[in-house]
C-alpha cells in the first residue's frame, strides 16, 4: 500500500522514525490482559488530566451467541461516494476558514471529537491523533471471534464476523494462516496500554506505535491485529511480521476481504503512527478496494472522501 499520495510534511511531532515496534513485551497471548499485551493506543495520566472528557465506560454485556446476525448488516452494502480529487494544498490553517473541502489535517496531538457517529459511521470515521472518540463509547453489540471460526477471547461488532471468516479461510487456502491477536479495546484497556508502552518505551516513541485512549480504531470494535497462526509470538515481536507468509498475504489480499492496512510502511507521515503490519481495520469490501486501489493511507482517504466534505466543523 505504497502509492503517489505522499507528499512531504513538516512535523512538528518529534519522528522517532524506529523500525517496527519490537518491545519487551512479555505476556500471555489468550486471553488478553487489559494491563499487558500489545502495542497499542493509551495515554499517560499527564495527558488524560488535560481531558475534558470524563474517562469511564461500564461495558454492556457481551451479546450471547445465540444473537442473529442480520443480513443487512453488513458494511458491504454502504455506498461508497465518488472521491474528490487529492487536494494540494496541504495548510489546514488557511483551509479553515473556507467553505470547501478541508486538506488532511498535518500529524499532531490533540483531542477533538471524531466527526460522526461511531456507531452508524464506523466504516469510515476519521481516528487518527487528532480526532478521538468519547470515553465512554461503546459499541452497541460486541460478539466472539470464535463466532467467525477464530479464537475466543476477542471481541468485534457483528458486522465484521462474515468476512473475517472469509479472511481466515482463505488465508488458510493460501497456506498461511492468521489468527487474531487483539481485537476490541475499551477506553480504559486503552490506557492501560499506551501507559505501558510509556513506560517501556517512552512518551514520544509510545506516541507513534500506540494511540492515546478515545483514538484507537481498537475501541470502534472494527481495528484488529492479527499474528501468524503458527507462532503464539506477539506479531510486533518480529522484526518485520509483514515479511513473515502470513504478514504478506495480509498486506496483499486483506482489502478483498474488507480489511485495511491502517499504518502502511513509507506513508508515515501520513498516518503519523509507525509502520504496524499486523494492524488492520474493517470498512467492508468495497471501501477497502477503493483504498486499495488509491495507493494512499486509510487516514487520507477516509479524511478526503468523508471528513473533509463535511464542511468546516464536520457534523
Ligand atoms: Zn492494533
Amino acid at each position: 500500500m505504497t502509492g503517489p499520495g505522499r507528499r512531504p510534511l513538516a512535523l512538528a511531532a518529534a519522528l522517532l522514525l524506529v523500525a517496527g515496534c519490537a518491545a519487551p513485551a512479555t505476556v500471555p497471548d489468550d486471553p488478553p490482559a487489559p494491563s499487558a499485551a500489545a502495542h497499542g493506543e493509551g495515554i499517560t495520566a499527564a495527558a488524560s488530566a488535560t481531558s475534558p472528557i470524563p474517562v469511564a465506560a461500564t461495558r454492556p454485556p457481551v451479546a450471547p451467541p445465540s444473537d442473529p446476525i442480520g443480513p443487512g448488516d453488513g458494511a458491504v452494502a454502504r455506498p461508497v461516494p465518488t472521491r474528490p480529487p487529492l487536494l494540494l494544498a496541504p495548510d489546514p490553517a488557511t483551509a479553515a476558514a473556507e467553505s470547501g473541502p478541508r486538506p488532511l489535517p498535518r500529524c499532531r496531538y490533540a483531542d477533538q471529537p471524531a466527526l460522526g457517529d461511531p456507531a452508524t459511521d464506523w466504516a469510515t470515521i476519521v481516528l487518527d491523533t487528532i480526532y478521538r472518540l468519547p470515553a465512554d463509547y461503546v459499541p452497541e453489540r460486541l460478539v466472539s471471534t470464535s463466532r467467525a471460526g477464530m479464537q475466543s477471547g476477542y471481541e468485534v461488532i457483528p458486522e465484521v464476523l462474515d468476512d473475517l471468516e472469509a479472511l481466515h479461510q482463505a488465508s488458510i487456502r493460501a497456506d498461511a494462516e492468521v489468527a487474531v491477536r487483539w481485537a476490541y479495546r475499551s477506553y480504559a484497556e486503552q490506557e492501560g496500554v499506551f501507559a505501558m508502552w510509556s513506560a517501556e518505551a517512552g512518551r514520544e516513541r509510545a506516541l507513534r506505535i500506540s494511540a492515546r485512549p478515545g483514538h484507537s480504531e481498537h475501541q470502534l470494535g472494527t481495528g484488529l491485529d492479527f499474528r501468524s497462526a503458527d507462532s503464539l509470538t506477539p506479531p510486533w515481536e518480529y522484526e518485520d511480521w509483514g515479511k513473515t507468509d502470513p504478514g504478506a498475504w495480509m498486506r496483499e489480499n486483506s482489502w478483498r476481504y474488507g480489511f485495511v492496512l491502517s499504518f502502511p510502511r513509507g506513508l508515515e507521515e501520513e498516518t503519523c503512527y509507525d509502520y504496524e503490519p499486523w494492524h488492520f481495520r474493517y470498512v467492508g469490501r468495497e471501501i477497502a478496494a477503493a483504498i486499495h486501489a488509491s495507493g494512499v493511507s486509510p487516514r487520507r482517504y477516509l479524511w478526503e472522501t468523508y471528513a473533509a466534505v463535511a464542511g468546516p466543523g464536520g457534523r
